[in-house]
């Protein structure tokens, strides 16, 4: 008793950083052409942080890219704040 304990909340720690990440990924995608090698940048902070990453992932606001000015900016939004430029909503492909 004690190290197999430890084991599994080291597993349920990672799992859900790890969870986090891919959530935070899914969320804010800061580059379109973000890439596996950069996803892995970001797992020793999941080993780290564990729940806290997921705890940050569910309250980010999700964002998108504005076409016009390319500044992040809440994916609800129907005007960029930084260039106050219209967004459509149809203009969504991945
Ligand atoms: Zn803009």
């Amino acid at each position: 008793m004690g190290g197999r304990d430890m084991y599994l909340l080291a597993v349920l720690w990672i799992g859900s950083g790890l969870l986090g990440v891919l959530l935070f990924a899914a969320k804010v995608p800061e580059s379109p052409s973000r890439t596996c090698a950069e996803s892995l940048l970001l797992i020793p902070f999941a080993v780290v942080f564990g729940p806290l990453i997921l705890l940050q992932a569910i309250a980010a606001t999700p964002k998108q890219k504005c076409p016009h000015c390319r500044a992040m900016i809440p994916a609800d939004a129907t005007v960029c704040a930084r260039c106050t430029r219209e967004i459509s909503m149809q203009n969504w492909d991945g």
